[in-house]
């Protein structure tokens, strides 16, 4: 194999498939050679190569052969000659790994001039400040990048000179004597093998070490060196450099977009100290090159079927390109571009699918802070729910209702929430924790309302007391202006103004596409007739989950909810269960009624009863009053209601069965509302699930008690009603004692966020204390309660499947945890077989795509972009 492959002219050695050891950079110049783009000739130094050099420290014998062949094929083209100072020809050699590193490893330019050289130049171009300018630029290039020299020195002899002479030259070359003792080299065949090896050895720098750690790039990689012509887009009027787009990257309309120099070297562009054009003039100042410039890209963005970010250079009125890569995008220009590539025919409806990422369609759905935020965030916690907002901050609850209902825009920032913040968060327009995970209580919390969500913030210290938070060293008080970017997980203080967003047709018609091509299916978790709204306004198929205990936290609801857990009796529990049974029986008649004709699958009552009870002491002298009980009486009950470890307590079936009332009355109001919606004309289908059992009996119970009041309401409304009675699959016992409730449960619903919590041994509500802290240590790659930990999690749910599908083949089977949303897990759902996933309503969108990836995924090998 030969170790360096020439492009350029009319045909390159190699071409884009030979990427792995030419380079992403490499590879796209053998491209363009080939499909007749002009590009300055050149030759890429294949990888192995560098691998070779790193691993004993010599290169092949054979590259010296090689780089001359190399040299001799760029000398023909250009009719110049390396080191000839009459027609000087001057290289530039840069690196350009598999996988793009920008600005990780090291290029020199304008490589090959010396003393003689920089004099003929000066002569051929009649311009001899340009000349000693590229000399200048060198110097300082090869001082920095290959000789490793501070730069500082030459800053300053810049500085005090203030433009290329000779005398600056001169200057420069005392200064690397003085600092290497030894003078500047002055062969270019030296020059050139220092700047070879150089590049190979900045595989191994520091940052590129760091960028491939973090970028999973492997190490024996290596990177290719390109040596190509120097073009110059700094002779003079006719000459120009610049950057452009085939369609612009922020919103993805069909136009050149971009900005260039005249006059000018690439780097100019990108140091920012001349402000460049935008790319449309071009036409007035160089109209043939911009006829030609359209023309090549148009060529370009045809033959990668994709928007290419394009580098080109004019050197005396020719035009030359010098690279091209696939252009990064906004998600909604992805969007719009994958639409109107499909529509041209220059990609597939699937290949449209492909192209939009599921992670980054959420961010189309929130307001967003727009691209450049120059202000500098006070904290960072956990991204926990997407999108931006501004609003005062609040630090409890009640003041939250208060002000939210006098129209104020409030963020509630608390130490972390539980049940009883519902009503200030249903008020704020965000939230703030300075703990929790993905998974607590204010993340799930979030996501449900589609409003962002920062938790995790461990920098914050709380001082309910003084009314006061603090971060750092920045002291906030109750009612200063915030901004949580709950997409980064970024705070800001004061007001950054957000930007809307709107679902385009573009983006309907691509998740279309994405049905037409998924097997799984979307549902979405939804607690109230809202929630049941935005859920098939993004296109759920129904409810996998409604979780009926968030229906109790209206004012009105929460002293009813209180009465019944307070009672020391059953008879008093009945009663203040009446209240509740017609206000929850409205909530689903109208859920049924906005889901029309699909599932709604209503998980009987779950959470710990305390997170219901009144912690302030007004509220508990008001309870107490209601109940004609003392307020000793109403704290005794409360205090013996307070457990060690709730979330592995007192929860789940096991407050149905141990007040079976509860489970009564909420079938009852299921199943009284199914009826009376289905005499409406509409078609209705509830699916009762019960929470957290771990064993085949306690399943059976609760189904007794769910099949005997239902089939009595249904007989006595005397209409058709089918429903189901299955359960969640949420803790190991239950997962692996599949086969036994299979035979007696008609579905299975994964619940993941308590299945991690208890594979895992990690409470959801503290294991953001120590996860971050996991993830740096790369311990885990991922929160395994955002991205199902298929290792171990995922296991014990296949084997579930397995078992439920083998006693059961008729099992509907569904996830309901966080994991619903999240396009990896997705995978491995639709991998395992599952019939569908629910998620919160704003990411059904996203698994409606993700689904529809992993569809194509398990067909074939593909790779998102
Ligand atoms: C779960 O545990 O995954 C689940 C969906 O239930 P919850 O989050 O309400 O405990
Ligand atoms: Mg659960």
């Amino acid at each position: 194999m030969p170790w360096i492959y020439r492009f350029g002219g009319k045909k390159a050695d190699g071409s884009a498939k030979l990427i792995d050891i030419l380079g992403g950079k490499g590879a796209g110049l053998a491209e363009m050679t080939n499909i007749g783009i002009p590009v300055p000739p050149g030759f890429t130094i294949s990888t192995k190569a560098c691998v070779e050099y790193l691993k004993t420290g010599k290169y092949p014998k054979q590259l010296e052969v090689e780089v001359k062949k190399g040299i001799k094929h760029i000398e023909r083209l250009t009719q110049k000659e390396f080191g000839n100072p009459k027609n000087p020809l001057l290289l530039s050699v840069r690196s350009g790994a598999k996988a793009s590193m920008p600005g990780m490893m090291d290029t020199v330019l304008n490589l090959g001039l010396n003393d003689e050289t920089t004099k003929g130049l000066a002569s051929l171009t009649q311009n001899e400040f340009f000349a000693l300018d590229s000399y200048r630029r060198f110097i300082e290039m090869f001082t920095d990048v290959v000789m490793r020299l501070p730069q500082e020195d030459f800053d300053k002899i810049y500085e005090e000179e203030k433009q290329a002479s000779w005398h600056l030259i001169e200057l420069y070359k005392q200064k690397v004597v003085e600092l290497s003792g030894q003078p500047f080299i002055q062969d270019p065949y030296r020059q050139l093998w220092r700047a070879i090896i150089a590049v190979f050895e900045s595989w191994n720098n520091p940052r590129a070490k760091e960028y491939r750690k973090i970028y999973k790039i492997p190490e024996d990689w290596g990177t290719a060196v390109n040596i190509q012509a120097m073009v110059f887009g700094n002779m003079g009027e006719d000459s120009a450099t610049g950057v452009v787009f085939t369609r612009d990257p922020a919103t993805g309309e069909r136009k050149p977009y971009g900005e260039y120099l005249i006059n000018a070297q690439g780097e100019d562009i990108v140091a920012g100290i001349r402000t460049p054009l935008p790319i449309e003039q071009l036409q007035q100042t160089h109209p043939k090159n911009y006829r030609e410039l359209l023309q090549l890209l148009k060529k370009l963005e045809n033959h990668y079927k994709d928007v290419q970010d394009v580098e080109f250079t004019i050197e005396r009125n020719r035009l030359w390109i010098l690279q091209t890569r696939r252009g990064k995008r906004t998600a909604k220009a992805a969007v719009k571009i994958a639409y109107d590539m499909a529509k041209q025919g220059l990609i597939t409806k699937t290949e449209a699918v492909l192209r939009i990422s599921p992670d980054e369609v959420e961010a189309l759905l929130h307001p967003m802070l727009p691209d450049k935020v120059k202000a500098k965030p006070l904290t960072k916690g956990l991204p926990a729910s997407p999108g931006a907002v501004s609003g005062e901050v609040i630090l409890s609850s009640a003041e939250a209702v208060r002000l939210g209902k006098a129209g104020k825009k409030v963020i509630l920032l608390r130490p972390k929430t539980s049940a009883e913040d519902v009503a200030g968060m249903a008020q704020a327009v965000g939230f703030l924790t300075a703990t929790g995970g993905m998974t607590s209580h204010a993340a799930v919390v979030a996501r449900g309302m589609g409003k962002p969500c920062i938790v995790g913030c461990e920098e914050i210290i709380v001082d309910e007391a003084n009314k006061k938070v603090k971060i750092g060293n920045q002291e906030i008080n109750e009612g200063d202006i915030i901004t949580i970017d709950g997409t980064s997980g970024s705070v800001y203080l004061g007001e950054i103004p957000t930007v809307e967003p709107e679902l385009s047709n573009e983006f309907k018609t691509i998740l279309k596409w994405a049905d037409e091509i998924r097997t799984l299916k979307v549902r979405a978790n939804a607690d109230t007739p809202q929630d049941a709204i935005t859920a098939r306004k993004f296109g759920a198929e129904g409810i996998g989950l409604c979780r009926t205990e968030h229906m109790f936290f209206g004012a009105s609801r929460i002293s009813a909810m209180r009465e019944m857990i307070l009672a020391l009796d059953v008879e008093t529990r009945k009663k203040a269960l009446s209240k509740l049974l017609p206000m929850q029986k409205e909530d689903f008649k109208e859920i049924f009624r906005v889901m029309d004709g699909l599932p709604v699958t209503i998980r009987t009552l779950d959470p710990p009863l305390h997170e219901f009870l009144p912690k302030e002491e007004d509220a508990i002298n008001q309870l107490a009053q209601e109940m004609g009980y003392s307020v000793e009486q109403v704290k005794n009950i409360i205090n013996s209601l307070k457990e060690d470890n709730p979330m592995l307590g007192f929860r789940g079936c096991r407050l149905g069965i141990a007040y079976p009332e509860i489970t009564e009355m909420q079938v009852q109001a299921i199943i009284e509302a199914a009826c009376e919606v289905t005499k409406e004309g509409k078609k209705v289908f509830p699916e009762i699930m019960i929470p957290l059992v771990s064993k085949v009996d306690e399943f059976i119970h609760q189904k007794r008690l769910v099949v005997k009041i239902a089939d009595e309401i249904i007989k006595k409304h005397g209409v058709k009603l089918q429903y189901l009675v299955g359960t969640m699959i949420e803790v190991p016992r239950a997962a692996l004692t599949a086969n036994e409730i299979a035979q007696e449960a008609q579905f299975f619903s994964f619940g993941t966020n308590d299945m991690t919590q208890t594979v895992f041994g990690f409470s959801r509500d503290d294991a953001g204390r120590f996860l971050p802290l996991y993830i740096e240590n790369g311990i885990l790659a991922n929160d395994p309660f955002e991205v199902l930990d298929i290792n171990g999690v995922g296991e014990i749910i296949k084997l579930a499947v397995k078992q439920g599908k083998n006693v059961n083949p008729r099992l509907k089977i569904g996830v309901c945890g966080e994991h619903g949303g999240n396009p990896e897990s997705i995978e491995f759902f639709h991998k395992i077989g599952l019939d569908y996933v629910s998620c919160s309503a704003f990411r059904v969108c996203v698994a409606r795509l993700a689904a529809s990836h992993a569809n194509l995924k398990s067909k074939e090998k593909i790779s998102y972009h």
